[in-house]
């Protein structure tokens, strides 16, 4: 019997939706509203007969989850015909009220409006998602699966800043960790390739799309992860800094009139290898460095830098690894990433394999016996959200 969940991920001007069966993870459909509130939007609806388009304007997200409805009925699979069991929401920023997927109800939602100077950018709109979808598909449960939940298990002294201690109660200021349901997710697909049950592995998970994160996995759980208070924290990213020295706010302020925001929007969107590079699309990076390009190389560097730092961090942190974990758009698909981040660590006992590192589809990039197996496996947050949805549902 199929379990299909209609995944709904709210951005602040884009809506992305599938629907998924949650036993299988195959995708009946998919869907992307962007440019919502703009003159010209664009609609996308992948379904069984093929893709459709639409590029009239689009006014909110309210409409926009109309068009969804309505492309599924143009274009299938039709919302009547299918038994949907659930709403599955992403919802970026649960703080520490969260540590597991929950059912949607006005308390979810006033708790998540709360949390809202937490993560300004991401939980109003997600928050929008639920309402809209909420009044449109009334008669579904819907289940709110939080990024930072995953990470609620970090012990004090790894989401604890050694700032003066009355922050956190005060201002919510701590470590909570992101891209949590992609973790979660790679981490049992590891596990799985290895053969191993999930409790008894050690895992280093690098997650590096637009947003980069690394988690320390043990046993099924994260231990530490390079994001903190917010998604700026950790490793180089597409347009956000990562790591850096907290003076530099300060220094800014009084040597350039920064303001507070203007910083924060320069670490966040003109940062990372954008900053460095002038683009935050790793594939021109790669274009750009292998035609000499020194910007490109520098930022190849500094990006890959960090992630040996990391891994070495947390291969400190769990002691024994069973395996490093490269996921997202750059984990997945570069190799050489995954080679200059992994280059010179053989003494940990990582061995990469050049000739699988370099295969398109090579699940193992380590050498048959390395201690440490490098493995690439795609995400899918999409179906650990629906597969969270539908185990909500069962502990009514
Ligand atoms: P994501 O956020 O997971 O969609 O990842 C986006 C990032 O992955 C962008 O920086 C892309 O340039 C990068 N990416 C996608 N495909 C490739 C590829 N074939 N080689 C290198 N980087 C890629």
């Amino acid at each position: 019997m199929t379990q299909h969940v209609l995944v709904v991920n709210a951005g602040s001007s884009s809506l992305k939706y599938s629907l998924i069966d949650a036993k299988s993870g195959a995708a009946a459909a998919t869907g992307l509203v962007e440019r919502i509130g703009e003159d010209e939007s664009h609609h996308v609806h992948h379904g069984p007969d093929g893709d459709a388009e639409n590029d009239e304007p689009v006014a909110d997200h309210e409409a926009a989850l109309e068009a969804a409805v309505q492309a599924f009925e143009d274009h299938g699979p039709a919302l009547g015909a299918v038994e949907i069991v659930a709403v599955g929401h992403r919802v970026v920023h649960g703080g520490d009220r969260f540590a597991a997927p929950a059912l949607v109800d006005d308390e979810l939602i006033d708790a998540v409006t709360e949390l809202v100077p937490l993560a300004p950018l991401h939980n109003p709109a997600n928050l929008e998602g639920i309402k809209v979808a909420r009044r449109l598909l009334p008669d579904l449960p819907h289940v709110a699966v939080f990024d930072t939940a995953f990470h609620q298990t970090l012990p004090p002294y790894a989401y604890t800043y050694a700032v003066p201690s009355s922050w956190q109660d005060e201002f919510g200021i701590r470590r909570y960790g992101f891209h949590g349901t992609s973790h979660s997710f790679v981490a049992g697909e590891a596990a799985k390739l290895l053969g191993r049950d999930l409790k008894d592995v050690n895992l280093i998970v690098l997650h590096l799309g637009n947003g980069c994160s690394a988690a320390a996995v043990r046993g099924g759980t994260s231990v530490d992860t390079s994001m903190g208070l917010t998604p700026l924290e950790g490793l180089v990213m597409g347009t956000r800094s990562g790591d850096l020295d907290p003076a530099i706010h300060g220094h800014l302020a009084r040597v350039a009139g920064r303001t507070a925001e203007e910083t924060d929007r320069a670490l966040n969107s003109e940062s990372g290898l954008k900053g460095l590079a002038g683009v935050n699309d790793f594939r021109e990076i790669m274009k750009r460095r292998a035609a000499g390009d020194e910007r490109a190389q520098l930022a190849f560097d500094v990006y890959c830098y960090r992630l040996k730092k990391y891994v070495g961090a947390y291969y400190a942190v769990l002691g024994t690894v069973d395996a490093i974990v490269f996921t997202a758009g750059v984990g997945q698909h570069s190799a050489e990433a995954r080679a200059a981040a992994l280059q010179g660590l053989e003494h940990l006992g990582i061995h990469i394999d050049p000739v699988r590192n370099a295969g398109p589809d090579e699940r193992f990039a380590s050498t048959g016996d390395s201690p440490v197996a490098v493995l690439v496996i795609p995400t899918n947050e999409e179906w650990e959200i629906a597969r969270q949805a539908v185990e909500v549902i069962a502990d009514r």
